[in-house]
């Protein structure tokens, strides 16, 4: 079996294809060095030795050794140098975990390995320069003995040992702090027996001189790392199987810090940040590469390099167009330039901002590098929302003070004074304020407030809490359950961090990262949003813009599931079709009913202790929600609407407080006392399981009555001013077919009459929320009243999990550190569980009804993942508010893709 895969010299025994067996460090230096890239010779260990290391009791396999052997004969070829040469320049090497992704945890790198007594004294003769030699031996006892020999800091001590002895003999010798670049030649020498003393008293062994021990510990320890804390920890959060293994890279070291005509730097191919198509990056003359990153001098701009190393810069430009060209993606590369000679050591699809990425595949696609679908794919759908947001200006993020952290709710930045009540919001936005309304929590009470509000910050909920939804309905930003936050209604405070705000004072909210700050940050809208949703001309004249533009075409190309939205009013419904919705797949008809003094007449309906007064109050309530319904197949065009009849519990519209009872009483002439009683009746211990759903439209069918005549009545006024109007009547919360059957009847009864009473012949369908589990468990039944599906992943979640939507941010913590949660299951479909709900609903829904259209409206509906699942299991469409309707099409693109 081949187990060693060399590279060098133009050449490779692997190529990038190669990743499961060389790991991505490997894979990479293997295709760079085929492709003509100047990389230093090397080899890589394959992860087949690392399976056969821990199924054979940390063993190896007899012939690596001698595949070793001849691999660094290659090298000692290509080089002209001796491993362990005690007479030339000695050949020594780097030593690099390399698992398929690179994996935080592992064993890093050691370097300048080889050298011992012997060879360090053929590098100060053949480098001429005894500082660097015994500067560059000190460092690799010092990096062996930690990674390899587990010299590190034990209980008890505060600093790493071999720091400490360093620190010691500078005190001891200089008496003062000075820098390591300060130390000499003969201090590095006395280092090295210190550190080779500490080695012997922690180990209880002499530190390894012969560099094949050397070679065949590290690779031990590399080896050794794949099953350290740190690296299960990570494996486990990203499901990657221990099966997999690391590989183990040997290359031959290149120096930076010889002297002025050296030096090393990391760069990207293009601006990672914006996109920009420039070089981009920063080097250090006379450095390694770690002094690069460490931060301990500054380094220069890579543009720099054009003058101070014109033909290295000149060669590097080569490389950046060649690794391009070959990767067609933008890499991140580390070189080291030796004695003017360049070297590449790294190569890696870089990291990238949305706004950057957007550029990327705009650009690339221009110059041919790659097609469209590819473009498509570069775009990260759980970034897009940051192209959409408004942002926080850098230089004052850098300056305020983060007091809190929650749950990123609604993306994107705002700045306003706090206030604790909706009323108090509403008025002081009347009076031109910026504000950010905080609350323990919101409910549709607050509405109001949320609407003047520039963003919204619970102490409580989770993200798909009332606030969070409407917040992302409205394309508010919000931050939900950040339970740092004290929050006292009475004195009209926020306590957090050891500091008290007022109402009036400034708070901040990042809603893409969930950070609160205190004071006032500058923000500015994004060009997408006033392009696409208010015509802003200049807006729509940027390449941001255009760029946009071009990949939702691309989008709307590739997809097979269709998008559509949430929506509750003509404004959001208008925003989603900018967006690019097809449609409305769920109308939450009590949304509305906050606005103006309607309230009152929901109020009296459900106060309403008998039929006829309820119908009479239902009578006042028709108008408004024709009125409504009305808008919303206007601004349609002829897009189907799915409204859904009343859902939530009534004693969240009722008032509370004494006062606003016996207002209310007054206004319908009855006695405090009957209100309060009727409020009392309401009160239920466990509301989301209680009367809610389609359980108040068997209890009261007349509300059913009056909604479906709204509906209907609307789409008739419309459908003869000539505008096609597709209503679609959802019944939520259903677990019995009989129940739909019941509800069905009623709304076809009315359908019929207002057909009659108006002459029109109306197109509409009528189906049922898929949300509580015996629902979609007998969705065969359910499917022959039933003309579609609508999965309510909500709830479907909440009844599922049989975890509160709206309590479990005092256990989220746990949940996810535990790792209990991958991710919050209200954001991201639980596929293996609520999932199998869905197929099973999907598979027994066509059983009897094969063409049965199938949607979901739940939050998971704007949710990458989630949606890709949807498009898996064969979904019609996704609805999503309407701000998430081009991350959805993008998902759904993807998937299509
Ligand atoms: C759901 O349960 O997923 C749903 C869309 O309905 P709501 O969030 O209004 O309960
Ligand atoms: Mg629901």
């Amino acid at each position: 079996t081949k187990y060693v895969y060399s590279f060098g010299a133009g050449k490779a025994d692997g190529d990038g294809s190669m990743k499961a067996l060389l790991g991505g460090k490997g894979a990479n230096l293997a295709e760079m060095s085929r492709i003509g890239l100047p990389v230093p010779p090397g080899f890589t260990i394959s992860t087949e030795v690392c399976t056969y290391y821990y199924q054979n009791k940390k063993t190896y396999p007899a012939a690596l050794q001698s595949q070793m052997e001849a691999a660094i004969k290659s090298m000692e070829k290509i080089m002209g140098y001796k491993f362990g040469d005690a007479k030339g320049f000695p050949l020594l090497v780097a030593v690099r975990s390399g698992a398929r992704d690179s994996m935080p945890g592992m064993m890093d790198t050691i370097l300048n390995l080889g050298l011992n007594d012997d060879t360090v004294l053929s590098l100060v003769a053949a480098t001429n320069n005894e500082r660097f030699a015994w500067d560059c031996y000190r460092r690799f006892i010092q990096m062996y003995g930690d990674v390899v020999l587990g010299v590190q800091k034990r209980e008890g001590e505060d600093h790493e040992p071999f720091e400490v002895v360093i620190e010691g003999y500078k005190h001891e010798t200089y008496h003062k702090d000075i820098l390591d670049s300060d130390l000499t030649a003969a201090d590095q020498q006395e280092l090295v027996k210190r550190f080779k003393q500490l080695v012997k008293e922690r180990t209880g062994k002499s530190f390894p001189s012969d560099p094949w021990d050397q070679l065949r510990g590290a690779a031990g320890a590399v080896f050794g790392s794949w099953m350290n804390d740190r690296a299960i920890v990570y494996r486990r959060k990203y499901n990657i199987p221990a099966e997999w293994g690391t590989a183990v890279n040997v290359q031959a070291m290149v120096f930076g810090n010889t002297g002025p005509t050296s030096g090393s730097g990391v760069a990207f191919t293009r601006n990672p940040a914006n996109g920009a198509n420039e070089f981009y990056g920063e080097f250090l003359i006379n450095a390694q590469g770690e002094d690069v990153v460490a931060g301990v001098r500054t380094p220069e701009p890579v543009i720099q390099l054009k003058k101070e190393m014109p033909k290295s810069y000149a060669e590097l430009l080569e490389v950046r167009q060649k690794l391009e060209k070959h990767f067609k993606d933008v890499q991140d590369v580390e070189f080291t330039i030796q004695e003017g000679k360049l070297f590449m050591l790294q190569t890696r699809n870089g990291k990238r901002t949305a706004a950057a990425a957007l550029k990327f595949s705009m650009d690339m696609v221009k110059e041919k590098l790659i097609d469209w679908e590819t473009a498509v794919l570069r775009n990260p759908a759980d970034q897009l929302d940051q192209l959409l947001a408004p942002i926080f200006d850098a230089a004052d993020v850098k300056k305020a003070k983060a007091v809190a952290t929650g749950l990123p709710a609604g993306p994107g930045a705002a700045s306003g004074k706090i206030y604790l009540n909706a009323d108090r919001a509403v008025v002081a936005e009347q009076k031109g304020e910026k504000v950010l309304l905080v609350r323990n929590e919101t409910s549709p009470e607050d509405l109001r407030g949320m609407i003047a509000a520039e963003g919204i910050l619970t102490a409580r909920g989770g993200v798909s809490s009332h606030a969070a939804l409407v917040a992302r309905q409205m394309g508010k930003v919000c931050i939900c359950g950040a339970a740092a936050l004290e929050i006292d209604y009475d004195k009209k405070t926020v306590t957090v961090a050891g500091q008290t705000f007022n109402e009036g004072d400034y708070l901040s909210i990042d809603g893409t990262s969930g950070t609160v700050y205190a004071g006032e940050l500058k923000t500015a809208p994004s060009e997408i949003i006033t392009g696409m949703l208010h015509g802003d001309k200049a807006a729509q004249a940027t390449e941001k813009f255009k760029s946009f533009q071009q990949l939702m075409n691309w989008c709307g190309k590739a997809t097979r599931l269709q998008v559509r939205t949430n929506a509750d009013n003509p404004e959001q419904t208008q925003n989603a079709i900018s967006f690019g919705a097809q449609g409305i797949g769920l109308t939450r008809t009590e949304h509305m009913f906050f606005e103006g003094d309607r309230i009152d007449a929901v109020r009296e309906m459900i106060l309403a202790d008998n039929v006829a007064d309820r119908k009479k109050a239902l009578a006042k309530l028709l108008p408004y929600q024709r009125e409504d319904f009305t808008g919303i197949f206007e601004s349609l065009k002829g897009l189907p609407a799915t409204i859904r009849l009343l859902d939530p519990p009534l004693h969240e519209f009722v008032p509370h407080d004494e006062k606003a009872q016996a207002e209310l009483a007054k206004k319908m002439g009855v006695s405090v006392e009957k209100v309060s009683a009727r409020v009392a009746a309401l009160h239920e211990f466990n509301p989301m399981l209680g009367h809610r759903g389609c359980r108040l439209g068997i209890a009261y069918p007349e509300i059913t009555e009056m909604q479906a005549r709204a509906i209907f009545e609307a789409a008739a006024d419309v459908a003869k001013k000539k505008i096609k109007v597709k209503p679609e009547v959802m019944i939520p919360l259903v677990g019995f077919k009989k129940e739909l059957d019941l509800q069905v009847e009623i709304v076809h009864k009315v359908a019929k009459e207002v057909m009659a009473e108006k002459k029109v012949k109306l197109d509409y369908l009528v189906g049922t929320m898929i949300e509580v589990p015996r629902g979609a468990l007998t969705a065969d039944e359910i499917a022959e009243t039933a003309q579609f599906f609508s999965f309510g992943t909500n709830d479907l979640t909440q009844t599922a999990l049989g975890i509160s939507r709206d309590d479990m941010g005092s256990f989220l913590m746990p949940y996810t550190e535990n790792e209990i949660f991958k991710k919050n299951p209200f954001a991201t479909l639980d596929q293996t569980g609520v999932g199998q709900l869905i197929k099973i609903a999907i598979e027994k829904g066509r059983k009897t009804k094969p063409d049965i259209k199938l949607g979901i409206c739940g939050e998971h509906g704007g949710d990458p993942d989630s949606v890709k699942f949807c498009h898996r299991v064969g979904l019609t469409y996704v609805s999503c508010s309407p701000f998430r309707v081009p991350v959805a099409r993008l998902a759904a693109a993807q998937a299509a893709i």
